[in-house]
């Protein structure tokens, strides 16, 4: 266990945002960074072990690992598969 530490869910993104990235929550239309997955609050309700694929794949792309970027790909893609299967209504207790 080495505890790699990953920027992905830093910060909760109170800052302008000059790109508007496509978000990939539906009923979500917190601006995002253009870096940035989700919003805090989408990420947040992402679950852990999808958060971690995203976070693995991305710091071994960072790294130029072959075959990251297909792996971060699918991580994304399995991420926003699950949001659109629980949208933000569902959620939101
Ligand atoms: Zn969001």
């Amino acid at each position: 266990m080495s505890g790699t530490r990953v920027t992905a869910d830093a910060g909760e993104g109170e800052q302008p945002v000059a790109h508007h990235l496509r978000h990939p929550c539906p009923g979500c239309a917190t601006p995002i960074q253009i870096q940035r997955f989700a919003c805090g609050g989408c990420w947040r309700r992402i679950p852990g072990n999808l958060r971690t694929a995203i976070a693995r794949s991305w710091g071994r792309r960072l790294n130029g690992v072959t075959g990251a970027v297909g792996e971060h790909l699918s991580a994304k893609t399995a991420a926003v598969e699950w949001l659109e299967q629980h949208p933000r209504e569902e959620g939101h207790k």
